[in-house]
C-alpha cells in the first residue's frame, strides 16, 4: 500500500474524524480565488493552490502542469505524473515534516480557506457515457414496467449496458437545475402533449474520470483499465420519467435526461480509494473472455441520498454488478478511442432490501407509495424547490475518505 494512504498519517491542517478530506484522501479540483484560476488540493477545510507550489519549483518534472483551469493536462499525463504529484503533496501537508509547515510565507500564499474559494468544473469533459450497472436498479425498474418475469432484457447479465449521454449540460454541485419540459403521455391518453415533466427524478451515480486516452481502433484491455482511470465523483443524473417513457424506445434516453446532470468538485484518486478495494459480485453467467479481470475488485464506498434534509437513502458502491474495469473494457471493445476528462457513470446504484434505491421512481415504486420526510411532508416524485444532494465516503480507522457532496435544488419549469 503506498504510504500517501497510510491510516497513521497526520496533518498540520487541523480536521476532525468526520472529514471527507484527511491527509490520505487529497482529491483535485479547480477553484478561482481574486479573479483566478486553478487547480487546488483539498485538505480538511483548505485547499493547497497547486499553481503556487509549481511556480516554487515543487513539480520539476513537468512545468506549467497546473497554469491551467482545467485537469485534463494532469489526467493526460497518467499514473506515474499522479503518484509523483500526490507524493508531494503528502508529504508537504504532514505533521512532521516542515517544508510548508514551518514557512509561514508560503503557507499563506498556498493554503487558502475554502470558504474564501469559488468552485468551478474540474475537468473539460468531451464525451459522457451513462451506464445500468446496478443489478437492482435495473431488476426494480424492470419489474415495474415489464413484470418479475422479464425484470432483466437478455443482454443484461452478458454485457455493461450504457447510452451516450450528453456532456454539454454536465454541472457543478450548486448548479440549480430547470425542470424540463417535453413530450409525456397523460393516463389514458393515446397522443402525447407538451408539458412540465411532471415526474422529475434524480439518480445516485458515481463517475469515473479518464486520464490518459486511447488510440482508436484499439480497445482497452479489462487488466489495464485503471491505467486510464484518474479517480472518481459523485454524480446525479437527472431524469423526467415521464418524458422518458414515452421517447425511450427503441434507442434509450434521450431529452428525458439530457438537460443536466451534476457532478461533485473533488475528484477523489483511485490511488486514494485503494485500501477500499473489496470483492466484486460474482457474476452468473461468467462474462466473456474480454470482460473477465484477472482480480476482479470494486470499491466499498457508503452513498447516502438526501431530501430537503431527510435521509431517504443509503446505498453502497459495491453492489454494482458490473464494475468500472469492464465498463472501460466494453466501451472501447469496439476501438471507440476515449479522451482524457471523458466521463462515465456507474448508472443509479440501488442497494439490495429496502431503504437502498437510488432514484425517486424506486423508493416511491413508480409514485404508488409515497415518501414521507422528516417534516411530514410527502413525495412520489421531485416538486419545485426540492433540493436534492447525494453524499459518499469510505469508513478509515479513524477517518473518511469522502467524495464531499453533490446537491441541485429544482427551479419551477419555463412558461
Ligand atoms: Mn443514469
Amino acid at each position: 500500500m503506498p504510504i500517501t494512504t497510510d491510516p497513521k498519517l497526520r496533518s498540520f491542517v487541523d480536521y476532525d474524524e468526520k472529514s471527507h478530506f484527511p491527509i490520505q484522501n487529497l482529491p483535485f479540483g479547480i477553484f478561482t480565488e481574486k479573479g483566478q484560476t486553478r487547480p487546488g488540493v483539498r485538505i480538511g477545510d483548505m485547499v493547497l493552490d497547486l499553481a503556487v507550489l509549481e511556480k516554487r519549483g515543487f513539480f520539476p518534472s513537468r512545468p506549467k502542469l497546473f497554469n491551467t483551469s482545467t485537469l485534463n493536462p494532469f489526467l493526460a499525463m497518467g499514473r506515474s505524473t499522479w503518484r509523483a504529484v500526490r507524493a508531494t503533496v503528502s508529504r508537504l501537508l504532514r505533521e512532521d515534516v516542515g517544508e510548508l509547515r514551518d514557512n509561514s510565507e508560503l503557507r499563506g500564499k498556498a493554503l487558502i480557506p475554502v470558504q474564501n474559494i469559488t468552485l468551478q468544473m474540474p475537468v473539460a469533459i468531451g464525451d459522457y457515457t451513462d451506464f445500468y450497472s446496478s443489478r437492482e436498479h435495473a431488476v426494480n425498474v424492470g419489474t415495474m414496467f415489464r413484470g418479475k418475469e422479464n425484470a432483466l432484457m437478455p443482454n443484461w447479465r452478458h454485457l455493461p449496458v450504457a447510452y451516450h449521454g450528453r456532456s454539454s449540460s454536465v454541472v457543478l454541485s450548486g448548479t440549480p437545475i430547470r425542470r424540463p419540459r417535453g413530450q409525456v403521455i397523460l393516463e389514458n391518453q393515446e397522443n402525447p402533449v407538451f408539458t412540465a415533466s411532471r415526474l422529475l427524478d434524480f439518480e445516485l451515480e458515481v463517475g469515473f474520470f479518464i486520464g490518459p486516452g486511447s488510440e482508436l481502433g484499439h480497445p482497452v484491455p479489462v487488466d489495464a483499465a485503471a491505467e486510464h482511470i484518474f479517480g472518481m465523483v459523485l454524480v446525479n443524473d437527472w431524469s423526467a420519467r415521464d418524458i422518458q417513457k414515452w421517447e425511450y424506445q427503441p434507442l434509450g434516453p434521450f431529452t428525458a435526461k439530457n438537460f443536466a446532470t451534476s457532478i461533485s468538485p473533488w475528484v477523489v484518486p483511485l490511488d486514494a480509494l485503494e485500501p477500499f478495494l473489496c470483492k466484486a459480485p460474482e457474476q452468473v453467467p461468467r462474462p466473456l473472455p474480454y470482460l473477465q479481470a484477472k482480480n476482479a475488485r470494486t470499491y466499498d464506498i457508503n452513498l447516502e441520498v438526501y431530501l430537503q434534509n431527510s435521509r431517504i437513502s443509503s446505498s453502497n458502491f459495491k453492489y454494482l454488478y458490473w464494475n468500472i474495469a469492464q465498463q472501460l473494457a466494453h466501451h472501447t471493445i469496439t476501438g471507440c478511442n476515449v479522451n482524457p476528462g471523458d466521463l462515465m457513470a456507474s448508472g443509479t446504484i440501488s442497494a439490495p432490501g429496502e431503504g437502498g434505491c437510488g432514484s425517486m421512481l424506486e423508493l416511491s415504486w413508480n409514485g404508488s407509495k409515497p415518501i414521507r420526510l422528516h417534516n411530514g411532508e410527502e413525495r412520489k416524485f421531485l416538486r419545485d424547490g426540492d433540493t436534492v444532494t447525494l453524499t459518499g465516503w469510505c469508513q478509515g480507522a479513524g477517518f473518511r475518505v469522502g467524495f464531499g457532496e453533490v446537491t441541485g435544488t429544482i427551479l419551477p419549469a419555463l412558461d
